[in-house]
């Protein structure tokens, strides 16, 4: 025996199990060719930031786009950062907006998949087998430094003005201490983490082609980084590259905060006789920052729209935040989108390579374009019923309005809905509130400060009196426009809106002054859907008396 084979039975005697024996148990995958294998792997927060969203979706097509696999894997080594049914919360999180895995963790202590488990701290012997065949092959030691010595020796390096500093070369105090002492210390009890004896050169280059950010050069990682805790826990680094080789991921999609980690990753997955997967690291999505003009990280505490519960809250539907998110990560979808416009959004060809290098500007304008897009095409009926879902829980009185009346809830959703040209005017379920506001005696309040100002008091007046007579409530649009034409000439306005802009000094207005008069008058608003089938739906008694009560309030009688 060797000893660094005495000291790999020594450190992990208690483990039992081969390499060769999770090589077995987790065998490649029969995917077809170029099939990609990619995973979501956050820690257990139970909070969904707009950027894992978008990171998840990313990952979920890039797998998807090749026919691979996606998985949900756990990361749960840093018991500081995991809040109580944190993973339910990502879960349920993602499914509210589609993202959904083929494997992996599926909820609290449950789990799907041949690969798994898929939560790390279920993995430690998995972790603590590979560390001994590390430390057999000298790559992995024992180091009982304490903190205290490592902060001094930090504050020393600083003093000789290193560039580099930390656990490393000559620095690196407990590598190549002799295997008795290491015995010793061991059975005296003295706690230890594990290190990687890191093979770097100081002047040493590592190149890699990442997906997004394409070729990158970055010196060679020269630091014994921790690999195992003094608890036995793998840190990050280790831990996902045991468990990236064992999922058989072949891509390794994430945020670019773990970028200037690659060098070491790439060294230990070569360390433990590992391939290196590719990489695609994604940009953090910016804002713009009102103060200074320029651009910024969309901020979990500044920004309301950095959690995905935002959306939710506001009630924008999830597909339209999935689709903005498309827009910023594949520039082409929008045009994808024109061309296919009810295909499943998930089926669009995803590049990674087209996604931005440097950070996805958020617009919240063009957030709401596109969800006034996706509403519009929605049927009346849907409308309805998603805005009562989201109103039963954020708006409890659109809630009871809508729901007394379901035929005349869905009538109002259907005015201008359907054909070529929808209107877009609800970009989220809270809009509605204010887009229903008129249908309902308890949330109409008069004011007719938009009448046309160049309508006078008289005229008004006249106009409304004159509707009056001829008002049928049976008119179909046709008819109830040519009533409305019909009102124009006796009063000195022309039915036909070319011959006022031509000859303006002729007439007091035109058509749509009249009609603009008779909609304030109906709805107190001057821009609303399709007037005629607002009146029909308000019904004849309550047109007439908004009518009346206009009339009365314009000083008429
Ligand atoms: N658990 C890491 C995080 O929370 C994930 C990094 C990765 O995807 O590999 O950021």
């Amino acid at each position: 025996m060797t000893d660094n084979e005495k000291l790999a039975q020594l450190l992990f005697g208690h483990i039992d199990k081969t390499p060769e024996y999770y090589e077995e148990l987790y065998p490649a995958r029969d995917l077809p060719e170029g099939a990609r294998v990619t995973r979501f792997a956050p820690s257990p927060t139970g909070f969904v930031h707009l950027g894992s969203l978008f990171a998840s979706l990313s990952e979920m097509l890039i797998a998807k786009s090749t026919g691979g696999l996606f998985y949900l894997r756990i990361e749960d080594t840093d018991k500081k950062r995991e809040v109580e049914d944190g993973v339910t919360g990502i879960v349920k999180g993602l499914r509210d907006f589609g993202i959904t895995f083929d494997e992996g963790v599926t909820g609290k202590d449950s789990e799907t998949g041949d690969y798994g488990p898929y939560t790390q701290s279920k993995r430690k012997d998995i972790y603590q087998c590979f560390a001994k065949k590390l430390v057999e092959q000298g790559l992995a030691y024992p180091c009982f430094c304490t903190e205290d010595e490592i902060a001094s020796l930090r504050l020393k390096q600083e003093e000789m003005g290193l560039d580099t500093k930390g656990y490393y070369g000559q620095f690196a105090k407990c590598r190549d201490l002799s295997f008795e002492e290491q015995e010793e210390r061991i059975k005296n009890g003295e706690e230890y983490t594990l290190r990687f004896r890191s093979p770097g050169k100081p002047d040493g280059k590592v190149v890699f082609e990442d997906l997004i950010k394409g070729k990158i050069e970055m010196p060679e990682n020269v630091q014994d980084i921790v690999l195992l805790k003094r608890d036995g826990i793998p840190t990050y680094h280790f831990a996902h590259v045991v468990d990236d080789h064992l999922m058989r991921s072949t891509h390794i999609v994430r945020g670019d905060e773990w970028i200037s980690s690659v060098p070491t990753h790439i060294q230990l997955f070569r360390a433990c006789g590992f391939k290196v997967p590719k990489y695609a690291h994604i940009s953090p999505i910016m804002k713009e920052d009102e103060t200074t003009g320029g651009k910024r990280k969309l901020s979990k505490r500044k920004d309301p729209e950095a959690a995905v519960e935002f959306f939710i809250e506001q009630g924008y539907p999830p597909e339209s935040v999935i689709e903005y998110l498309l827009t910023i990560a594949n520039s082409n979808f929008e045009d994808w989108r024109k061309a296919n416009p009810a295909a499943d959004r998930f089926s669009f060809p995803f590049n990674p390579k087209k996604m931005s290098a440097s950070g996805a500007l958020f617009d919240m304008n063009k957030m709401i374009d596109i969800s006034k897009n996706v509403i519009s095409v929605m049927s009346a009926e849907e409308v309805y019923d998603r805005t009562l879902a989201w109103a039963e829980s954020y708006d409890k009185a659109i809630f009871e309005l809508l729901s007394r009346d379901r035929d005349y809830g869905v009538g109002i959703f259907s005015i201008d809905r359907g054909g070529n040209k929808p209107r877009k005017d609800i970009a989220k379920w809270s809009d509605v509130k204010s887009y229903t506001e008129y249908f309902f005696d308890e949330t109409y309040s008069e004011d007719f400060a938009e009448m046309p100002e160049n309508v006078s008091v008289e005229d008004r007046i006249a106009i409304l009196g004159e509707y009056r007579k001829v008002y049928d409530p049976g008119d179909e649009k046709q008819e109830w426009f040519e009533k409305i034409k019909s009102l124009c000439e006796p009063l000195g306005f022309t039915p036909n809106v070319k011959e006022y802009k031509k000859t303006p000094e002729l007439f007091k207005g035109h058509v749509g002054d009249v009609s603009s008069v008779i909609r304030v008058a109906v709805t107190s608003r001057k821009n609303t859907p399709d007037l005629c089938s607002i009146m029909a739906l308000l019904g004849k008694e309550k047109t007439l008396a908004r009518i009346d009560s206009c009339i009365a309030k314009l000083g008429g009688k």
